[in-house]
């Protein structure tokens, strides 16, 4: 039974976005595990051992480290803190033209490229594509997930992590350092 379920989760894993997959494992209050045993199979599909607090994206954690909460890509890189969106410390390729648009868009309507942007996310260690959004020309980059992990240890799962920090978006603070 255990080994199926770790099947389950498995699929799961590979067929969906993290954070859906895991409000759907607490919804089932069958077996309040199910969280433990999908950031079971995360962690051992890393080479790192910072432990894994909670999935972002399929390959960005946030992860434990030496107090601090850092997002982490499976392959090693680090993003900083969980609280700056972790984008500013990606590399970014910008498709702001039609010529370049129309590589992610074939045969499609073509966003209007004096208002729109296509931004792509890119890990600097793994050259993997992390994230793609289409936006309007200098709007911030999106910052989808800032989880309260405190709250979503001590209430969700019952298990208060050893250590709290302040739940805020820090995002504005490196880039105030930035313009110094
Ligand atoms: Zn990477």
């Amino acid at each position: 039974m255990a080994e199926f379920l770790k099947e389950d989760i498995e699929k799961l894993i590979d067929g969906v976005l993290p954070w859906p997959a895991v409000q759907d494992m607490l919804k089932s209050p069958k077996d309040p595990g199910r969280f433990d045993k999908y950031v079971e199979i995360l962690q051992s599909r890393v080479d790192w051992s910072e432990t894994i607090l909670l999935p972002l994206t399929p390959q960005l954690y946030i992860v434990a480290k030496q107090g601090e909460r850092v997002v982490k890509c499976a392959c090693g890189q680090e993003f900083g803190d969980y609280r700056v969106n972790w984008k500013l410390s990606s590399l970014i390729n910008v498709r702001e033209d039609e010529e370049s648009l129309a590589e992610v868009y074939p045969g499609r309507d073509l966003p209007d490229p004096t208002w729109m942007q296509v931004r792509e996310y890119i890990c600097p260690g793994c050259g993997t594509q992390l994230e793609v959004e289409a936006v309007p020309r200098g709007c911030p980059p999106d910052f989808e997930f800032l989880p309260d992990l405190d709250v979503f240890y001590r209430e969700w799962l019952g298990r208060p992590l050893p250590d709290t920090v302040e739940f805020t978006d820090k995002t504005l603070e490196l880039i105030a350092e930035w313009s110094k």
